[in-house]
């Protein structure tokens, strides 16, 4: 157990789940984010949890992906009565689309994989049921599966409201950016603020892709490299769309009324977070391939974020090797939003009793010893 102050770098999502399940612990922890609470990618994305499929699902993520999922579940309710926020969590279906046999071989993967699991199911839905459900579908659309048990939030409510819960468990929620780590002998001792020293008696690194100083400071390889994902909120003609869509990389999802969200896009552009016209372009192109009167949607809305992503695909998740008090919450790529429970809660158990019982053995970050450090330069 790390008695004393501990201190969470980074407020997204891992961040401030890491606080809440620390303050949970009654550590005593300070949440440190430079912006605001979950403005980078933890706010920009359509919060799907989806622990089914994925990169490493099936696969050495499952178990994780299905812990983190059920955390989610079971926390919801203390985190809306804790924070007294809304952030749309739900249940929720997903058209998945085929248009060609690739398409196939890859739903019914998935669909094995839903009927595998207590709490969800997928079934086929043929062309003619596919164009009753959704008429402005595409006409090419060959098959689609339905899968249901997922579920979803508003990402950037949630991550404010799970670190207003970690507040009122206890932890301080610091604005600052942490430009360096005060050490002696294998322990951190403080962090620096700007001209502050911040004494405390371990660290989190929860920094997102920003992993460069962190990697420095702790002369530890932290490969974490910035994905940049863009995403439009459009007005569609014709009405409510009555269920999120998915076909390959392009999602559509359900927004408040004749509104829906556009995303699927992974550019390696670096720290650049600027949204982009060619970003833009490419996603109403490829959605109008799912439904073409997404081509003359009107655009009322465009975000970008920069996923946390690691060289496997996979989070980094536990003790910094060489150090006795220092934890990393990092790289949960595509499915940070649903990795984050886990991690979080992962870090409390690993800080508090040494060990832990959630599956984050695939996320060690001994599996990059021998690597470069990161990437970047933030
Ligand atoms: C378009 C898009 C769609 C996505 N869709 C999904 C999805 O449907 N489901 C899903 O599960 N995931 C999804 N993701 C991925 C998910 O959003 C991310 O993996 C997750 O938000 C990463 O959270 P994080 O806390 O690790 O990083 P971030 O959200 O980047 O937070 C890191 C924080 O650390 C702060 N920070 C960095 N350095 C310092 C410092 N030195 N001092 C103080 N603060 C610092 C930053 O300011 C930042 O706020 C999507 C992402 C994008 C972009």
């Amino acid at each position: 157990m790390a008695a004393g102050r501990l201190v969470v770098i980074g407020g997204g999502i891992a961040g401030s789940f890491a606080a809440y399940f620390l303050a949970r612990a009654d550590v005593e922890v300070t949440l440190i984010e430079r912006d605001e609470i979950g403005v980078h990618a933890s706010g920009n994305n359509p919060g799907g949890l989806n622990p089914l499929y994925g990169a490493g699902i099936p696969g050495p993520l499952q178990d994780l992906a299905l812990e983190a999922f059920h955390l989610h579940l079971d926390l919801w309710h203390e985190i809306g009565r804790l924070s007294q926020l809304d952030f749309a969590a739900r249940r929720n279906k997903r058209l998945n689309l085929a248009f060609e046999d690739a398409d196939f071989a890859l739903l019914e993967r998935m669909k094995e994989n839903y009927d595998a699991h207590t709490g969800f199911s997928a079934r086929w839905v043929e062309r003619d049921e596919l164009l009753e459900i959704e008429p402005r579908l595409h006409p090419d659309v060959a098959r689609g599966l339905w899968a249901e048990g997922d579920a979803k939030v508003d990402g950037a409510a949630y991550t404010r409201a799970v670190a207003r819960a970690a507040q009122e468990r206890g932890a301080a929620v610091v604005t600052g950016d942490v430009d360096g780590l005060e050490t002696r002998d294998d322990r951190v001792t403080g962090v620096h603020v700007g001209s502050e020293l911040m004494p405390c008696d371990g660290v989190v690194i929860a920094t997102g892709p920003w992993c460069g100083r962190p990697a420095r400071w702790l002369e530890r390889s932290l490969p974490v490299e910035p994905v940049k994902g863009e995403m439009l909120l459009v007005e569609l003609d014709g009405g409510v769309l009555p269920t999120d869509l998915a076909w390959r990389d392009v999602g559509v999802y359900q927004a408040a009324a004749d509104q829906v969200w556009l995303g699927g896009t992974e550019d390696h552009v670096g720290f650049d977070r600027e949204i982009s016209e060619a970003a833009r372009a490419s996603i109403v192109e490829r959605a109008g391939r799912v439904m073409p009167a997404m081509v003359n949607a009107r655009v009322l809305h465009q975000t970008a974020g920069l996923r946390p992503v690691t060289p496997d695909g996979m989070p980094v998740v536990g003790a910094s090797d060489g150090w006795s008090n220092v934890w990393v919450a990092l790289g949960g790529g595509r499915k940070g939003m649903l990795f984050s429970a886990a991690m979080g809660a992962a870090i409390a158990d690993l800080v508090t009793a040494g060990s832990t019982k959630l599956s984050v053995e695939p996320c060690s970050g001994e599996r990059f010893a021998v690597e470069a450090t990161a990437v970047d330069v933030g």
